[in-house]
């Protein structure tokens, strides 16, 4: 008997919720809105046009976007670029009798760093970090090895004492409320550390002072909200470096690992297509010789995939890398704003929000009389995940309007018709709060 209700019961649960899900379905909806596709718009290293002709243009057409700023170069800026770490010259004179090794290695290219690219040290003005920082992330640590003796024993050779001194002031162009100013109308300010490093090339001491140090700048001069996302500079994936940033930033923009995402890198020219995945993570940046045919079929191509885009730019107009003409970031801006109806434009940190809570948020329907009762409820950190999410229910077809009421929010809703189904689109916020659809 035990045997038969263990499969009998099953089945008839199933019968019994497919039955249910007829008149009572609800879905949260995979972007904002219901819209087809997401395209955030993001800038990295902070350069002048970003902010002179970019973001009006933005702000014109409604649209956000996410700069990852250097906060070194922003005036009124608490923390400035240094080297953590024992005094230079105790390292200096070790290298003297000890060669580079793995132990040493990073303590070594992180004092090289600071006196090569913050100090401007002459005897350094041919060494290039990038090319030390991609070797150690490739494992060619004898190369470096060899690299790094050299270095050490022409400083040392020189007899100055190098040690840590108050940075330079750099000549501001923007200060802190200037980009409060440009938060206000809704972009975001992302960490892309103090002073622009090749993390590679750090030891975890200094790879941490670099982000968190940016990061406490921006939360003191903007805000909980603007301290969520990072990009380590240089568009690395060394994975040391990743595990440092995982735990502190839920958004990091050099890898989207979550397993509900096909992650496409901007390295890979790999097209989205159909996937078992959730989601498609497509990054792509527009170089100053990228057609703009390129540009716009990427748009397109999102589309038709429900593919999140993420937009790289660095330079506009002249000022940055591969600077692209600001007549080219109209354009296209408004190639993109002819498709609003189907594209969410949101900041990263958002767009990653709502997929994120989506992803774990559990709904529970029930219905009694004329009413219906949708709870969602997630795990996530409600300090983090904070977004409303677009859900769909199916309402019978005789509700000409309902209302909606979730905690103090009541707004009247008009159910549309599709394929002969009725239902409402509406927001609501995972939480304690149930939401309430009345037949009006
Ligand atoms: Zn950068």
């Amino acid at each position: 008997m035990k045997r038969l209700i263990g499969i009998l019961l099953p089945t008839l649960l199933t019968l019994f919720i497919s039955c249910s899900k007829i008149p009572l379905q609800t879905e949260i909806l995979k972007w904002k809105d219901g819209k087809s596709a997401c395209v955030t718009l993001t800038y990295d290293d902070g350069s002048d046009n970003q902010f002179d002709l970019a973001i009006p243009i933005m702000d014109e057409l409604g649209f956000p976007g996410t700069f990852f700023i250097n906060t070194n170069i922003i005036g009124g800026t608490k923390n400035f670029p240094t080297f953590v770490g024992r005094p230079i010259m105790d390292i200096l004179n070790e290298s003297k009798s000890q060669p580079t090794d793995s132990a040493n290695v990073l303590e070594r290219t992180s004092m090289i760093r600071y006196l090569c690219e913050i100090q401007n040290a002459p005897e350094l003005k041919d060494v290039d970090m990038s090319r030390i920082g991609s070797s150690l992330e490739r494992g060619r640590y004898e190369a470096v090895f060899k690299m790094v003796d050299e270095i050490c024993n022409k400083l040392a050779k020189t007899n100055k004492t190098f040690k840590v001194v108050p940075a330079e002031v750099p000549e501001y162009h923007f200060s802190w409320d200037d980009l409060k100013k440009f938060a206000a109308t809704g972009h975001e300010f992302a960490d892309h550390t103090i002073s622009h490093p090749y993390l590679s090339a750090l030891d975890e001491a200094n790879i941490l002072y670099e982000t968190e140090a940016c990061k406490e700048d921006l939360e003191n001069n903007l805000g909980f909200d603007h301290t969520l996302t990072v990009e380590a500079p240089f568009g690395i994936h060394d994975d040391r470096v990743m595990q440092l940033l995982y735990p502190r930033y839920p958004f990091l923009r050099n890898r989207a690992p979550d397993d509900f995402f096909m992650e496409i890198l901007r390295s890979d020219n790999t097209l989205p297509g159909k996937t078992d995945n959730e989601y498609i993570h497509w990054q792509r940046g527009p170089l100053s010789d990228t057609p703009y045919s390129q540009m716009t079929a990427w748009v397109d191509t999102s589309l038709k995939y429900d593919v999140w885009l993420v937009l790289v730019f660095h330079g506009i107009e002249g000022i940055g890398w591969e600077a692209l003409p600001a007549e080219t970031i109209r354009n296209y801006f408004s190639y993109i704003k002819e498709k609003e109806d189907q594209i969410w434009v949101a900041t990263y940190r958002d767009a990653y929000k709502y997929i994120r809570e989506r992803i774990n948020t559990k709904t529970e329907l029930s219905k009694t009389g004329s009413k219906i009762s949708v709870t969602l409820d997630n795990n996530l950190d409600k300090k983090i995940y904070n977004l409303p999410l677009t859900l769909k229910t199916l309402v019978s077809g005789n509700w000409a309007k309902v209302q909606l009421k979730q905690g103090d929010i009541i707004t009247e809703l008009k159910p549309q018709t599709e394929n002969g189904e009725s239902f409402v689109i509406y927001d609501a916020m995972p939480g304690d709060e149930p939401v309430i659809l009345t037949k009006q």
